[in-house]
């Protein structure tokens, strides 16, 4: 019996071997941070330090530049109505969101990211109504990071593709994903883009884009996947990351499938 058990352990090993994709565990990202927990808010301080302490790869979240220059961290881009690019951010600094937390600066956000160095720093920068104000934005971004010297912990994505082009040009080092879903791994690889994340819909319905992917170097990651059935469906396709709202069961399936595949 211990013979049998032998053998077939090494078949399933060559199997392993023999072509079959890198084993590896997939990571998980909190989207606008761990925000469902107690006391936590979307794009909070609080998200970022429960995402920390659940162990996640990354908090991501959504970043604007304010009329006169501020990063700002807010998903929407208006704000009471006002639009965070054409107003200052006086106007925006008392904005309170539903766990009571002071909107945050990106420079308060990475100030607290840095406490957490295991935690990667997954920065949206949103697109602008012009491509003025999202190469400022990228600027005002990048000045941060730099100063700051958290550059090796914060990763980048947009939709926007001059945006990507221009973190890009600036850090050919820096990790950037774009979001948008309408370049090839191979279109991505030949700007310097890094990995492509792109939403679940998509990603189904374009079932050579993990082979493609794979073989152009691009990693891989799908928003927002919070049904358990579609976090499985993720993992067993090898992808790189999800992005998710539930990211205590996405850990939990992803170190599973991980466990079983080792
Ligand atoms: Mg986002």
């Amino acid at each position: 019996m211990k013979r049998l058990i032998t053998v077939v352990a090494a078949v399933a090993l060559a199997a392993c071997g023999s072509g079959a994709p890198a084993v590896h565990e997939t990571k998980v990202i909190a989207h606008r941070g761990y925000w469902k927990a107690d006391g936590s808010a979307q794009n909070s301080l609080a998200s970022l330090r429960k995402a920390a302490e659940i162990g996640c790869y990354g908090t991501e979240f959504d970043v604007h530049l304010t009329a006169d220059g501020v990063a700002i961290v807010n998903h929407d881009d208006r704000i009471g109505g006002a639009a965070i690019w054409e107003d200052v951010y006086d106007t925006f600094s008392g904005h309170l969101l539903s766990n009571g937390e002071v909107i945050p600066t990106l420079r308060s956000y990475l100030e607290e990211g840095a406490k957490y160095p295991e935690l990667k720093l997954i920065i949206e920068i949103k697109s602008a109504p012009d491509q003025g104000h999202e190469s400022r934005s990228v600027t005002a971004v990048m000045d941060i990071v730099e100063e700051l010297g958290v550059s090796e912990q914060v990763e980048y994505i947009a939709f926007s593709y001059h945006i990507c082009r221009e973190i890009v040009a600036r850090d050919p080092a820096a990790k950037v994903a774009y979001l948008n879903g309408d370049k090839t791994p191979d279109e991505l690889k030949a700007d310097g883009i890094a990995g492509l994340d792109y939403n679940v819909e998509l990603a189904r319905n374009n079932p050579a884009l993990f082979a493609d992917a794979r073989s152009a170097g691009i990693s891989t990651n799908i928003w927002t996947v919070n049904e358990e059935a579609d976090m499985r469906e993720f993992i067993s396709y090898g992808v790189d990351f999800i992005t998710t709202d539930q990211p205590e069961l996405a850990l939990e399936l992803a170190k599973a499938a991980g466990g079983e595949k080792r």
